[in-house]
Formats: structure tokens, C-alpha cells, sequence
């Protein structure tokens, strides 16, 4: 936690809505870009969207949503605030109409959302304007997996990414810290496996690597997806939000990972699957060295040690509707208000197109210049939670 943050002000009594919101001027003179795909100042295009559609959880993950400020006092949006499924159908339209292709649902724990299924049959319903269907993906930490992977499947969504950071019963307790068993959610993975949920690249498991906790878990979890059809990535810990006191020696870097995996596992080098990918792909070989597609692949999230900022193509709308032009931006653009405030979808549409013109975030590449306290911003505005913004 930062020093010039603990004294005076417990993290608990700051509520995540109450923090300082841009409000969006619409520009009347807009002038048409000149690049007929929307860009950025970097020259990055929009293609990623992630909607965080609860700021709730029922794990307290300590990297994430640490017990001493996610407690019974904590102030959670109310529901009010929310976007309805409506709200969020009606922005999504108009972020295609801007170039995204891919929209995540996430969260807090997005499947404690309410009837998700609706708001997914109401995402699969919209269409790019070549007329093709969006994307449509999701990521869980697993534990209401197994009742809802068909429902969900049958709404329309495509693929599930699902967050593991151990198999044995006892470290996954601890970092869950709520004591949830292990196995319900490897039940999960399984439902969602038969349910189709694997589209594609198929089914993917992120395990946040922090030393401390959860470093001896990592060949275990190799060897168990190993061949199991479902893609294992490792993510390296960050300095996300302002709560989960990051410290880079609980960092594993993803080098390090890497020698640890080939002290047991033949690997090889895989070409980016899409631009703009965030994980680094490594399959598994044969006896003859090439890469097994029985035997499948992992990958390697390293938005510590390598920044993928170049490339990122990643907009991220809150529970609440304030859009996010990076995972550590300290202020969100008011998009909830444009559209209770009777904005038409053309002038949506313009609000997302000024707003993704303007944005030059890159902060992952710029970390190494920067002390940790920059959780907190000179004007005082303090990083976004994961848990509000979504992964
Ligand atoms: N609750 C869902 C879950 O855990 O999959 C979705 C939301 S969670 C915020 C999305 C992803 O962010 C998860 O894969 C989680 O492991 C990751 N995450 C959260 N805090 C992180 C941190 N400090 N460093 C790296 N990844 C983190
Ligand atoms: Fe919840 Fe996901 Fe955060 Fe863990 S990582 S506390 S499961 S939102
Ligand atoms: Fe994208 Fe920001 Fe992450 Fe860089 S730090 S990859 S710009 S979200």
C-alpha cells in the first residue's frame, strides 16, 4: 500500500463510484478521421472490448480483492449504478461500429451477474457492420462453472477462460481465501468443455504466478492440462490497482518460468496467434521436436517483464459505464451519463471515436521509469481496481 495513501484514509471507506469520473464533451465540430480504421495517437486500433459486469466477487484472491479492504463494509456499486443489459447492448453497437471484434465479459465474477445469459443471447444478437457476429467470450474463477456452461453456451457465448492458480486443495484455499475446493472448479472447466465452450483456440486457464504462494504449483498444472485440450497460460503478477500491496519480488518473470517448464517439458516457440495478442505461445513437441497438437500449448502473460503496450488494442467499460483506455488508467470517460443523458448512437459512436483518438496510454512500457507510488496519480486520482475494471 502506498505511504502517502494509508495514514488518514482507509481503502474500505472509498468507494469505487464516488471516484473522479471525466465527463465526455461531445465535440460538435468533429471532423471525419482520416484513417478509415479508428486509430490512436500510437496508431493502435480498437478491436478489444472487456465489460466488467458486476464490481462483486465471491473470492477474496489477495492480488486482487484482498480481505482487509473487500470486507463487509466495502462500498459496491449500487444497482443503480449498473448499466442494464440494455445499456451495455446499446454501447457494445456502437464500439463495433467503431472496429472492436472481440468482447469479453468480466468482472468481479461475472457469472454472479444476474440472468447473464440474457445479456449474452443480447451480445450474440449484434453484428459488425461486414455483418459478422462479435467475439463473444468470457472469464470466471470457475466456481458457478458447472451449473451455468450449458445455459451459457446456449445463449450464444463462444469461449471461457478460467482462472486457476492451483491444483492442490490446500494453496488453492489460501489464494482463493474464501476456502473454496479446488475440485468444484476443475468440475467446471470439464461442464464447460462438454458444453462447447472451447471455440476455436479452445478452452484457456490463467494461473496468476506470485513466488510466494504459488510458484511449486506450476509444474503440477502443466502436467494436468498437459494434453487435456485446454490451454494454460501464466500470468505474471501485477501492480494493478491500489490495494493488493505489490512488491516485484513476488513477480515470477516469465524467463524464469520458462527454464523452469523446460527443466521438464520440450517446448517451441509459437507465432502470435492475432495481432495484438497478449500471451507469448510455446507448444509442446513430439519426439521428433515438432509441435504436438494433441499435446497442446501454453502461454506466457508477461505484462511485468515484457510490455505488450505497442499492440494493445484493449478498451475496458466499467460496471458503472465509465470507459477505461487502459488497465491503469486512474480515471474512467463517463459514458453512462452521455447515455442517460440522451445522447443518440451517432454521437456514442463519435464520443468512442474522439475519445480512442486522443488515447496514448502505455503504461506497462513506461513502468520501468516509474516508482511504485504511482498507484496514486499528482492529481490524486487513484489506479482502478481489477476487480471494478475487469481483466
Ligand atoms: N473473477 C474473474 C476471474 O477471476 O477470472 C474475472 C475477473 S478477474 C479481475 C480477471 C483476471 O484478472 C483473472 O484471470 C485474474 O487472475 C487476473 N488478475 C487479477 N488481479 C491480478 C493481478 N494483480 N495480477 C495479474 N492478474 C490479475
Ligand atoms: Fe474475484 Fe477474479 Fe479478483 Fe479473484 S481475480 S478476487 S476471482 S475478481
Ligand atoms: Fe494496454 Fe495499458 Fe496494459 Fe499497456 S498497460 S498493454 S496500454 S492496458
Amino acid at each position: 500500500m502506498s505511504e502517502r495513501f494509508a495514514p488518514s484514509l482507509p481503502l474500505h471507506a472509498v468507494p469505487l463510484k464516488d471516484l473522479r469520473r471525466t465527463p465526455i464533451r461531445l465535440n460538435p465540430d468533429s471532423v471525419p478521421r482520416a484513417t478509415p480504421v479508428l486509430q490512436d495517437r500510437l496508431h493502435r486500433p480498437l478491436r478489444d472490448l472487456r465489460i466488467s459486469v458486476t464490481d462483486r466477487c465471491n473470492f477474496r484472491c489477495a492480488y486482487c480483492m484482498p480481505k482487509e479492504v473487500f470486507d463487509k463494509d466495502y462500498a459496491y456499486l449500487p444497482h443503480a449504478a449498473l448499466l442494464s443489459f440494455e445499456e451495455i447492448t446499446r454501447i457494445a453497437r456502437q464500439f463495433l461500429a467503431c472496429g472492436v471484434r472481440k468482447i469479453r465479459l468480466t468482472g468481479g465474477e461475472p457469472l454472479l451477474r444476474k440472468n447473464l445469459e440474457e445479456l449474452i443471447a443480447m451480445l450474440a444478437a449484434l453484428r459488425t457492420p461486414d455483418g459478422q457476429p462479435p467475439e463473444l467470450t468470457l472469464t470466471t474463477n470457475g466456481s458457478l462453472l458447472a451449473r451455468k456452461a450449458q445455459a451459457l453456451k446456449a445463449a450464444g457465448l463462444q469461449r471461457v477462460t478460467v482462472s486457476l492458480d492451483a491444483l492442490d486443495d490446500d494453496v488453492f484455499r489460501h489464494m482463493n481465501d474464501v476456502d473454496f475446493p479446488v475440485s468444484d472448479v476443475l468440475q467446471g472447466i470439464a461442464a464447460a468443455q462438454d458444453a462447447g465452450l472451447a471455440e476455436g483456440a479452445g478452452l484457456k486457464v490463467n494461473m496468476v504466478v506470485k513466488r510466494s504462494s504459488n510458484l511449486h504449483e506450476v509444474l503440477p498444472m502443466a502436467r494436468h492440462f498437459r494434453g487435456s485440450g485446454v490451454t494454460l497460460r501464466f500470468i505474471e503478477y501485477m501492480d494493478v490497482g491500489a490495494t493488493n500491496g505489490w512488491r516485484m519480488d513476488e513477480v515470477v518473470p516469465s524467463a524464469e518460468l520458462l527454464s523452469l517448464l523446460k527443466s521438464e517439458f520440450a517446448l517451441q516457440a509459437l507465432a502470435p496467434d492475432i495481432p495484438g495478442a497478449t500471451a507469448q505461445r510455446w507448444a509442446y513437441v513430439d519426439e521428433l521436436g515438432r509441435p504436438d497438437p494433441d499435446l497442446g500449448e501454453i502461454g506466457f502473460i508477461s505484462s511485468v517483464t515484457q510490455a505488450f503496450c505497442r499492440d494493445c488494442n484493449r478498451a475496458r467499460l466499467s460496471t458503472e459505464g465509465q470507459l477505461y483506455l487502459c488497465l491503469f488508467a486512474h480515471q474512467g470517460h463517463d459514458l453512462r451519463s452521455l447515455l442517460r443523458g440522451g445522447a443518440s448512437d451517432a454521437e456514442l459512436a463519435g464520443a468512442i471515436d474522439q475519445l480512442w483518438q486522443g488515447r496514448s496510454d502505455r503504461y506497462s512500457e513506461l513502468r520501468a521509469h516509474q516508482s511504485p507510488a504511482s498507484e496514486v496519480a499528482e492529481d490524486g486520482g487513484r489506479r482502478i481496481e481489477m476487480s471494478y475494471i475487469g481483466g
